[in-house]
């Protein structure tokens, strides 16, 4: 391990990898220390078309189209009294859909992708401390052979980027600003079953939101054959029932019993996982960056899996986080501008995903009443989009892209460009070669996202 980086990623999940890709593919010198050796478990296994253009820019969507993940063309919701599905197309562009991925080897393949993108990646090693100056600026981090504690050392860095998932070795360690949301003291408690049916209504390899009377059950189909079944509960409700059922299976199956489509869906399946369980998983910490570090993905905030914006949110902020460190290290900004425009954009997206999911555990109204409700999350002109339009660009990432980004330059490579064009079509906006000046009214403090000539943060030219 070499004992100076310019840039020291800590984890090596889809926040880390993300920026650490894109910042070598930039010419700076990265390092990542990833505690775990991939392949590892993990879960979060639905992802949002906007890793489409992400994965485009990193240059590994090749990679993962091959890999054959199980498609997925959209999303079916049994909400309350309603059923509804929405399809990733219906925004005019047929190729849009995203993957259902063994995150596994996901993660694995954009792991060793930043590697071939000239990161220098160290799994097995923790992170173990953080040293700071006299100033408070993140200097050093001290590391472990997460297996053979002998083996351990010094890195010195200009910037680290916090990519440590839940576990948040800054937020929780030396800031302790990590704040939990009350409206989502949930548990989540899932099996992987094989020889499954299919959800009445669903479009090909789309996630099913089935909800119950004391919480919902995702379903996501697998490339392997195996389905993922997870259901998600208050936590006390959760905690009241295994008393009195006495057990987590108890519990679970007690939902699958009070869900008809699950239930069907199950019948004659086979479990081929014992019960999994993650609880109190909704927080964010006060602020995302300080003097020579940036939070990015889960270790700044994470979000209740309901809309599975997880890994879109860690790949976001990864692409974030490179372009305005990168800006920062060329000289072309300051500090506190590019950390500013990170801290904005990531919970600007993180806290409009919090307003729409918060609306399902209120009410568990139909979906008039949740695409009426996205409608007031967008920055969109009211009259541009319809109420469904406004929900599905939200709950596919492409609201968060276009923010970012908002009328830059075009998005490097554009295999995906739609073949209906016209307004309405997201992923035409995101590719559209633009040569004309952004609006400064569309700008985040002046500043806005671009790939072009390099990725960075680009200053607004004033119009006269
Ligand atoms: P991670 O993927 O957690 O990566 C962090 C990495 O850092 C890990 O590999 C870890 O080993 C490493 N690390 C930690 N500490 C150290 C250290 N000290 N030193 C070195 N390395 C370290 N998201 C979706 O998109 N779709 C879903 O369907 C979905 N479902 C979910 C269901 C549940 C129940 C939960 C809890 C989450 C779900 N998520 C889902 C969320 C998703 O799992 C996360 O948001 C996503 O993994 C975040 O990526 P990340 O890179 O920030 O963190």
């Amino acid at each position: 391990m070499r004992e100076f980086a310019q840039i020291l990623v800590i984890g090596g999940g889809p926040a880390g990898s993300t920026a650490a890709g894109l910042l070598a593919r930039e010419g700076f010198e990265v390092t990542v220390v990833e505690r775990e050796k991939f392949p590892r478990y993990h879960i979060g296994e639905s992802i949002l078309p906007s890793s489409l253009p992400i994965l485009n820019l990193l240059g590994a969507r090749e990679k993962i189209e091959k890999h054959g993940f199980q498609v997925k063309r959209g999303v079916f919701f049994q909400w309350g009294p309603d059923e509804w599905s929405l399809s990733f197309n219906e925004l005019g562009d047929t190729t849009a859909y995203a993957w259902q991925v063994v995150r596994s080897q996901f993660d694995e393949i954009l792991l060793d992708h930043a590697a071939e993108l000239g990161a220098d990646v160290h799994q097995g090693v923790t992170v173990r401390k953080i040293e700071f100056d006299r100033g408070g600026r993140a200097v050093a981090a001290e590391w472990v052979d997460s297996t053979d504690s002998a083996r351990s050392g010094r890195i010195a860095f200009d910037y680290v980027v916090d990519a440590s998932g839940r576990g948040g070795v800054f937020a929780n360690r030396y800031l302790k600003n990590r704040r939990y949301n009350d409206r989502f003291k949930n548990i989540a408690a899932w099996k992987y079953w094989k020889g499954t049916g299919q959800l009445a209504g669903n479009l090909e390899g789309a996630t099913g939101v089935c909800s119950t009377p004391g919480g919902w059950f995702w379903v996501i189909p697998l490339h392997d054959g195996t389905v993922s079944v997870g259901y998600v509960s208050n936590r006390d409700r959760f905690n009241e029932r295994r008393a009195e059922l006495g057990g987590n299976d108890a519990v679970y199956d007690e939902a699958v019993e009070q869900c008809p489509g699950v239930k069907e869906l199950l019948r004659g399946a086979e479990a081929i996982s014992d019960i999994r369980l993650e609880q109190d998983y909704s927080y964010s910490a006060e602020s995302f960056t300080g003097p020579g570090y940036v939070l990015s993905g889960d270790a700044a905030a994470f979000l209740d899996p309901l809309l599975s914006t997880g890994v879109h949110l860690a790949t976001y902020s990864g692409m974030v986080a490179a372009a305005s460190l990168s800006s920062v290290l060329r000289g072309e900004l300051t500090e506190g501008e590019s950390f500013g425009f990170y801290q904005r954009m990531y919970r600007r997206a993180y806290e409009r995903m919090v307003l729409l999911v918060s609306a399902f555990y209120e009410s568990y109204r139909g979906k008039d009443y949740h695409f009426y409700h996205a409608q007031g999350l967008s920055a969109r002109e009211k009259d541009e989009l319809s109420l469904h339009d406004t929900f599905l660009r939200i709950i596919s990432g492409i609201e968060d892209m276009e923010d970012a980004k908002e009328a830059a330059y075009d998005l490097v490579v554009s295999d995906l460009t739609g073949k209906r064009g016209g307004d309405r079509n997201p992923f035409n906006h995101l590719q559209r070669m633009r040569d004309e000046p952004v609006a400064p009214e569309k700008a985040v403090d002046g500043l806005y996202l671009t790939f072009t000539p390099r990725l960075g943060l680009m200053r607004v030219t004033p119009t006269r």
